[in-house]
């Protein structure tokens, strides 16, 4: 049979078995081989057709789907994106990259992704509310609380998630923990909106402090962020409140670099935080645009200046070898992924052979770095199960706990199976992708 291509799928499914296979990993454990050809097919993939009705009354269609790939730890687990580029192979990488994230959180998750190639922008809110119950009406026959647990992603806000909750409730008559994300008063977790952009943040203290021995951890560091979503806007306030400069922003129109030396402040946050829930750009908003420099077309990498840190928060392959480069010559030490799989293949080789040289900019993969959004749905899972709610420095107290642990996992598989570089920072990369890969193995 020939395979169809599937370039972000193989691009994903290389990162993984390359850190396996370059490992001594088989070596100690060559009974985990056994897995290699199973786990690169998903246990189900189902598609659907999506139709709903517009507010002109017109039938629309989408393709919707969602991947059931690994369930060797727990529920798949994953969230939806609708976006008009997904299809399967997106879908694919995201739901493998899931089960290795969902793995490296030591809850009991499997993973699966899902989604539809509908566009919510230039939508209205009706018009959303409907194609998600729609979606929904193909999708709930085949999840459940203790099946298939799926949340967000791009383009699936809380709005998306309580528009799919309803519509399960009243098709299935269960009040159940059957998505996460869900608003506080329908059984949703305190933290959930925050979580991965404040785990992005605290993985990086993790990095600064094992790189530098600084006690003043990420306080005055210089952070280039990309997107204007969820995660990006809470990766900003943290860096904000721990004291950190943040330079930039970014949408799918262009670039947001702050041009003052104190960087972005709050308020700009807050205004992105107004527009984007409207569906709006930041060039929509001439506040922003008058007050700080926007690049049109432009990724913030190459234009944000001298920086310490860089955080891709927008999408999949968001970093190119090229502007990997144009980061290390701007100083950039510490790259964490918010996005899953931001850095291009070329890009992670550029970082990796910098690590290596001992010129030090050190890369955190996405499954690692940005794998507090799925703990803490994790977290939300746990609280419905019993019918309860826990307060916020709970849940941040135990998301704080989780990327603490997934940094010391992804240090320890490394130095037990990778070769270090010269200057000792052992690969974030390989080790991330060890530590998530055994715990599944052991599982399967
Ligand atoms: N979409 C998020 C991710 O890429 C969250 C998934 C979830 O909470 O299930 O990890």
């Amino acid at each position: 049979m020939v395979a169809p291509h599937e370039p972000e799928f193989d691009q994903a499914y290389k990162e993984i078995i390359s850190s396996v296979e370059d490992s001594k990993l088989f070596n100690a454990h060559p009974e985990l081989r056994r897995v290699l050809p199973i786990i690169s097919i998903p246990e189900r993939v189902l598609q659907f057709r999506v139709t709903w009705e517009d507010d002109q009354g017109n039938c629309r269609v989408n393709t919707g789907y969602r991947v059931q790939f690994n369930s060797a730890l727990g529920p798949y687990k994953g969230g939806l994106r609708f976006h008009p580029s997904v299809n399967l192979s997106i879908l694919k990488f995201l739901g493998f990259e899931q089960i290795f994230k969902n793995a490296l959180t030591g809850l009991p998750m499997g993973g699966g992704k899902g989604g539809s190639d509908f566009d919510p922008k230039g939508k209205s809110d009706s018009e959303i509310r409907r194609f998600s119950q729609a979606f929904m009406r193909q999708l709930f026959r085949y999840i459940g609380p203790q099946t298939d647990v799926p949340a967000g992603d791009i383009g699936v806000t809380g709005f998306v998630v309580n528009a799919m909750f309803g519509e399960y409730k009243r098709l299935r008559d269960e009040y159940s923990g059957v998505l996460t994300g869900k608003h506080m008063l329908t059984g949703g977790s305190n933290v959930r909106p925050e979580a991965t952009g404040f785990g992005v943040v605290y993985y990086v203290c993790h990095m600064i402090q094992y790189a530098s021995k600084s006690t003043k951890g990420i306080t005055g560091k210089r952070v280039a962020i990309s997107g204007s979503g969820n995660v990006a806007q809470y990766a900003a306030l943290k860096c904000m409140e721990l004291g950190a400069v943040v330079k930039s922003l970014s949408d799918s129109k262009g670039a947001l670099i702050a041009t003052s030396p104190e960087g972005l402040t709050p308020d700009v946050i807050y205004k992105i935080q107004e527009l984007k829930e409207k569906r709006l750009a930041i060039t929509d908003s001439l506040e922003l645009t008058n007050k700080h420099k926007f690049i049109a077309g432009a990724r913030p990498w190459t234009h944000v200046g001298e920086v310490d840190i860089a955080l891709p928060c927008a999408t999949q392959n968001e970093v190119s070898g090229e502007e990997a480069e144009a980061l290390i010559k701007a100083g950039c030490r510490f790259v964490a992924e918010g996005s899953n799989m931001g850095s291009s293949a070329e890009a992670v080789e550029v970082f990796e052979k910098s690590r290596a040289n001992g010129k030090g900019c050190w890369l955190a993969p996405g499954k690692a770095a940005n794998a507090g959004g799925v703990a803490v749905s994790g977290l939300e899972m746990a609280q419905n199960a019993q019918f309860s709610t826990w307060s916020h420095s709970e849940v941040d107290g135990r998301l704080a706990d989780i990327m603490n642990s997934i940094f010391t996992q992804s240090t320890d598989a490394a130095s037990k199976y990778c070769e270090s570089g010269s200057n000792n920072l052992p690969s974030l990369f390989d080790g991330a992708n060890l530590a998530g890969f055994i715990r599944v193995a052991r599982a399967m």
